[in-house]
């Protein structure tokens, strides 16, 4: 049976829209020593819009960007496919996701991948000479069989009060970390905006989990905090798994302890000092 101040303290919490699975979840909260961060839809608030494309043939390239990420439910994707703004959307074949690197699909014959360097590196594509953007937008490249075509630029903004979330965790004597998908100028971009001091960029899903089991051997009590799919892995590895409820995937809530069901992600630093609080009591 779970003690009565625990149950009392998952009651209150529901209230304010945060949902825990269990007992066991709160005290866990309780012995959390580092939390991590997913970037996307967790410290921004996941919805980018385009705000620039570089290409000597812009219209082709949006056209080709677009209909492949029409098969896309990536937030960047959806961004693109609205931008772009048309029903006119050419027929993709053998589509593929690259996870946590971007897309692919063949149009009229010819080979189209859009995604960040890395994925046009593995596919061999030459990107000698192009810039990378400084401030923190996403730049995704787009190549047809095999030669660059240009990029497309998106913004994400952050969510409201993270750079308070993360002095409160600070305050509470815990390690912040920032685990992203995403490219190192934008990573640190971020991290540097909120002052998160550790942070990891270029990550697959299993380098999310590889870094979440070294820090366990280390000792560390580990939370997650994420919103997509491709976090689901990294929110089961943690101690604890924190989903974001609104634009969280069920599949990403399924796999964790705690739903923020409002995003309120400046509401962690609370929770953590109640679940201390909680455990003190029938302690
Ligand atoms: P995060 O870890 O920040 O949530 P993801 O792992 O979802 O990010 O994606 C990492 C990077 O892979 C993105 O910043 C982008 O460069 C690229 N990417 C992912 N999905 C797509 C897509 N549908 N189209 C283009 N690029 C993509
Ligand atoms: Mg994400």
């Amino acid at each position: 049976a779970t003690p009565t101040a625990i149950m009392a303290a998952i009651g209150n919490l529901t209230k304010y829209g945060i949902l825990i699975k269990d007992g066991q979840s709160l005290e866990e909260l309780a012995h959390v020593d580092e939390l991590i961060f997913d970037k996307t839809g967790t410290l921004t608030n996941g919805t980018p819009k385009v705000v620039n494309v570089t290409s000597d043939n812009p219209e082709e390239m949006m056209y080709l960007i677009s209909s492949l990420e029409s098969k896309s439910e990536h937030p960047l994707a959806k961004a693109i496919v609205q931008h772009y703004n048309s029903n006119d959307l050419a027929k993709v074949d053998n589509f593929k996701i690259h996870i946590g690197e971007g897309v692919s699909g063949s149009i009229n014959g010819s080979r189209i991948i859009a995604g960040n360097k890395k994925l046009l590196k593995s596919e061999n594509v030459p990107l000698d000479g192009i810039a990378e953007c400084q401030n923190g937008e996403i730049q995704i490249y787009v190549a047809k069989d095999g030669e660059y075509l240009g990029c497309v630029y998106l913004a994400d903004t952050l969510r409201k009060n993270t750079s308070k979330t993360i002095r409160r965790l600070k305050g509470l004597r815990i390690k912040t970390t920032l685990l992203t998908g995403d490219n190192e100028k934008t990573a640190k971009y971020i991290a540097e905006k909120i002052k998160i001091r550790n942070v990891k960029f270029n990550c697959l899903p299993q380098d999310k989990t590889e870094y979440i089991a070294r820090e366990q051997i280390l000792g560390h009590k580990v939370a997650m905090i994420g919103d997509g799919i491709n976090d689901a892995p990294s929110l089961k590895k943690a101690n604890v798994g924190i989903a974001m409820g609104n634009i969280g995937s069920d599949i990403s809530v399924d796999a964790s302890n705690i739903t923020l069901v409002n995003d309120n992600i400046d509401d962690v630093p609370q929770l953590i000092a109640v679940a201390r609080r909680s455990i003190k009591v029938i302690s």
